[in-house]
């Protein structure tokens, strides 16, 4: 039974024993710093009652700290070549339930509402898998490690070069905040990219509004062009355009990038 799983010798001789190699494709960057793993525990403050569906459980370190304070752990992992070294690794832990299969397909409705999403993300379908979980209203919270320029994508203010769709599509549903920069070093093997430790705290009764999301999506086609074109070219009538934008008193030389959350649904409401 292994004890500690977040160091690299036995992240190595599990994968050795088990005849595994780390794979890039599938984002196999597995977390190996105990105090990195303390925070993302932390900020997921769970209660006892709590149900927590973590992505990509890779060989289970999060797993277990989950489940000892968590009420259960649905655990989601695609790479069937990891499952028999979880089973060891989690022999102990007997409120997980192991799902093998794509955490993008996963039936959310499955779970209580106000569950939490833990998760060193695969970075690679980061972004989908989280805008998925805010989308089907059944979290409260989410905590996860993801490449730090998407990170500062969500947690981007308007203005700036990062914000955009997704910080607009998180500010929707969710307050989002940066708990940590994560270094390579703090995974094995180490990928690329400097991480972050995301956590956004879900607004409760939030519906996705997808006339508002087409708008925003929409309003930032072309990031070098204006609002105005950028409307005008997803097909909006030009009379409409303007008097949106004189009732909303916005230049019209103004840029999707300058509006914030609050702004683009008084545009919504205008151009109706
Ligand atoms: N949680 C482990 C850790 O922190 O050491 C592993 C994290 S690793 C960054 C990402 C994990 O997600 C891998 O185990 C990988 O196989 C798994 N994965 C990749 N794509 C997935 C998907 N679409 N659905 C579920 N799991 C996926």
């Amino acid at each position: 039974m292994v004890t500690v799983l977040y160091s690299p010798a036995v992240v190595r001789e599990l994968l050795g024993r088990y005849s595994l190699q780390a794979d890039k494709a599938l984002g196999q960057n597995f977390l190996i710093d105990g105090n990195i793993l303390k925070q993302i525990v932390e900020a997921a403050e769970l209660a006892p009652s709590d149900t927590v569906l973590e992505i990509g459980p890779g060989l289970g370190v999060l797993t277990r700290e989950l489940a000892v304070r968590a009420q259960q752990v649905i655990a989601v992992e695609l790479d069937r070549r990891l499952l028999p070294a979880l089973a060891e690794t989690l022999v102990d832990s007997n409120n997980v339930t192991v799902v093998h299969g794509d955490g993008l397909k996963y039936d959310l409705t499955q779970l209580p509402l106000a569950s939490v999403l833990a998760a060193n993300l695969p970075y690679h379908v980061a972004t989908p898998l989280v805008a998925r979980a805010l989308a089907s209203g059944r979290f409260k919270r989410l905590v996860f490690l993801v490449q730090k320029e998407v990170a500062q994508r969500m947690v981007a203010a308007p203005g700036g070069e990062a914000y955009g769709v997704l910080s607009l599509i998180v500010a929707h549903f969710a307050t989002a905040k940066i708990v940590r920069d994560v270094p390579a070093a703090a995974f094995w093997p180490p990928p690329e990219v400097t991480s972050s430790l995301v956590r956004l705290a879900v607004r409760p009764h939030v519906a996705p509004d997808p006339e508002l999301f087409a708008l925003i999506h929409d309003g930032f086609r072309h990031r070098r062009k204006t609002l105005k074109k950028n409307l005008l070219l997803a097909g909006y009538l030009p009379e409409r355009v303007a008097r949106a934008l004189s009732t909303l008193g916005l230049d019209e030389r103004i840029r999707a990038e300058a509006l914030g959350l609050a702004q683009f649904k008084e545009l919504q409401a205008a151009l109706r």
